[in-house]
């Protein structure tokens, strides 16, 4: 590193966020709109907020983060509903908790987009500079030092690197030391960050090659078109302002000839020929992991998806690879619609060092320096949408340390949040975690559809959620619950005109009064369909509608899983003290006592789900506290 210590030009903020990616973006924009002074630092101003990998925002399970993140205040939301070029509702043949929204994005208008609101925000200011060290001093955050030695004094720093740090792409044999994309990498700051006792890893991710439009003949693939009724993902979206002309996505497969070329090349693809050290995501494999581990199946779905409206970019979904570029054209050559792809950009895999999470606390801050937040791909996630999450969560809570007051924590049963945060600081994870579904034990009460109703309160009382906003979720709310008990309270006799009804509509006839709601639990039954028994029902929007029908034919599920709720919660707030001594809870087995010393769980609930700790062993931990108790 060359001698900057002759500039000793220094600077004085209250947070400094280091990255402008998706996690870094939130966290700026929350600690600005609380009014603190923050800077936030790119290696490349041209790549805030860039879409390094899939152009798309939202999926299973990551369109619920995306509400939640709107719902507390954030700005994805927003951003993908200014900026979408295609808009689909996944999943509509299954129940409302998988429902999940995903929309095409422009990737360089996404970004513009983004930059536009960072640099029109009050007291954010945005830099480029490569961050080289962390300054600290007795065990709590002072600053951060430019690669130009300017240094950046500050009161908290979020740590929001992704894919940066000690970055570099293989791509076969071919192996450059830069970020994504052919950015600079970021190479001083781990060594500052292991100076200061933080734990680093390497993880690795891939993406598949771009191709040129004109060379790919999609009368050969499956077209596949957005919703003709476009949902927005933020509850700030008028949703008839965003009804537009979308553009398709193509729908073609792999085959034989493809997975013969693969397997006789393994030896060149740095994953198998061992080159690569970064463990990478399971559920985000690469071709190559693909046809090897599914060596069963014949074919692999690839989605040609548009990387935007200027430009003939296509993404090749589904065939993410490390393999040499001669390789890689042969292979994706056998695709039908690619025989004669052209590559604008090869497919490539990228390492980097992200930290141990486990090193965080729920806030996530950094348990062993204060004032120290990370969020995004630097916790060991994968993906823009938990970026996001993580970054508005470190932003509230770097800005709840400046004033004093306690963190914003959300638990399992709040929020997908609350279950990505838990999962990563908690559990051990191995890999880049996705969010999924199924790793939300109380997904049907954390559905995309009222994330707004459980998370905008909270974001209003940090301040980040409008007067104006909480009173449009109140009434709404308002609204709910007076239709419900309305339809509770109208009962429908089991008279001539109403059994006619029922067999149009290939439902059994009454034999005595019910109300409309019990109607309504009928699965042929709808709230539309409804109407001509219900004269005297009110004007109401399609949100309010569709909240009032999930909750009463859930009503039984709903219930029993909030009773599940009221249980965890017990043992969430069953609090474990700071100091304790687990030498001392004599009973407890070797391997738990272990992790309870190396990880310090804040409360039981956390303790239950650390692995290597089993049931026995909370009961040993709950009967030494309450012995301690008294
Ligand atoms: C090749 C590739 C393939 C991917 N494939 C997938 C996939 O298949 N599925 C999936 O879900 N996700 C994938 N991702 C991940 C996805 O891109 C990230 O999850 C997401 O971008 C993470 O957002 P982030 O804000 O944490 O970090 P990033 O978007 O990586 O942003 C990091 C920011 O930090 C800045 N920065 C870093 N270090 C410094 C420093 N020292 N000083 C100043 N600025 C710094 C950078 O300039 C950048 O602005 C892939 C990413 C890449 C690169």
């Amino acid at each position: 590193m060359s001698d900057i210590s002759k500039n000793q030009w220094t600077e004085t903020v209250d947070v400094c966020v280091v990255g402008a990616g998706h996690a870094g973006c939130e966290a700026a924009l929350a600690c600005a709109r609380l009014n603190f002074d923050t800077v936030i630092f790119t290696v490349s101003i041209d790549s805030i907020a860039l879409m390094p990998c899939n152009p798309n925002v939202g999926g299973s399970s990551k369109g619920h983060l995306v509400r939640e993140v709107d719902a507390l205040g954030g700005e994805m939301g927003k951003n993908i509903d200014k900026t979408f070029i295609q808009s689909k509702m996944l999943n509509m043949s299954k129940g409302p908790a998988v429902h999940s929204l995903r929309a095409q994005a422009d990737k360089s208008e996404y970004s513009r987009s983004m930059r536009r609101v960072l640099e029109n925000t009050d007291h954010l200011t945005v830099k480029q500079a490569e961050i080289v060290k962390l300054l600290t001093e007795n065990g709590k955050v002072t600053g951060v030092v430019t690669n130009t030695g300017t240094t950046y004094f500050c009161k908290a720093v979020i740590l929001c690197t992704g894919t940066y740090l000690k970055a570099r792409c293989l791509c076969g044999e071919s192996i450059t030391y830069t970020g994504p994309s052919g950015l600079q990498a970021a190479n001083s700051l781990s060594a500052s960050l292991i100076e200061n006792g933080v734990k680093l890893r390497r993880f690795k991710t891939g993406t598949p090659a771009r191709m040129d439009k004109r060379s790919i003949d999609f009368s050969k693939m499956t077209e596949q078109f957005g919703d003709e009724r476009i949902v927005p993902f933020s509850f700030s979206t008028d949703p008839d302002s965003i009804q537009k002309e979308q553009v398709s996505c193509w729908l073609t497969y792999t085959n034989e000839e493809t997975h013969k070329i693969i397997r006789a090349n393994l030896d060149r693809s740095p994953i198998y020929a061992g080159v690569i050290e970064g463990t990478g995501p399971r559920y985000c494999p690469s071709i190559e992991d693909k046809v090897v581990k599914f060596s069963d199946k014949d074919r692999h779905q690839v989605f040609i998806e548009p990387e935007g409206l200027y430009t003939n970019e296509m993404y090749i979904g589904g065939m993410s690879s490390s393999l040499p570029e001669d390789v890689q054209l042969k292979m994706y050559r056998t695709v039908p619609g690619l025989e004669n792809c052209k590559i604008v950009r090869n497919a490539y895999a990228i390492e980097y060092d992200c930290l141990e999470p486990n090193q965080l606390l729920p806030s996530l801050e950094s348990k062993i320096i204060k004032g120290l937040f990370c969020a995004g791909q630097f916790n060991g996630s994968s993906g823009y949408e938990e970026a996001a999450a993580q970054g508005i969560m470190a932003g509230i809570n770097a800005a709840q340390f400046l004033r004093g007051e306690e963190p914003l924590i959300l638990d399992r049963s709040e929020a997908y949040i609350g279950v990505l945060i838990d999962d990563l600081v908690t559990k051990d994870n191995r890999e880049p975690y996705r969010m999924m579904t199924s790793r939300a034990e109380y997904r049907l009460l954390l559905r995309q559809d009222n994330a707004d109703l459980r998370l905008r309160e909270k974001g209003h009382k940090i301040g980040l959620v409008s007067d104006e906003e909480m009173k449009i979720t109140l009434y709404k709310a308002e609204e709910i619950s007076k239709e419900i008990n309305r339809l509770k309270g109208v009962i429908v006799g089991a008279n001539r005109r109403v059994c006619e009804f029922l067999n149009e509509h290939g439902s059994n006839e009454l034999h005595t009064g019910v109300s409309l709601a019990e109607l309504l639990c009928r699965p042929e039954l709808d709230y539309e369909m409804l109407a001509p028994l219900d004269p005297n029902r009110p004007v109401l929007s399609k949100d309010v509608i569709e909240q009032v029908v999930i909750n009463i034919k859930y009503e039984g599920y709903i219930e029993r899983q909030l009773q599940q709720v009221h249980k965890f919660k017990k043992t969430e707030k069953k609090l474990i003290p700071a100091d304790i001594d687990y030498d001392d809870v004599k009973s407890l087995r070797i391997e738990a006592r272990q992790k309870l010393k190396e990880f310090r769980p804040l409360n039981v609930g956390q303790a239950s789900r650390l692995s290597g700790v089993t049931p026995a062993d909370v009961s040993v931990l709950l009967i030494y506290l309450s012995q301690k108790k008294d």
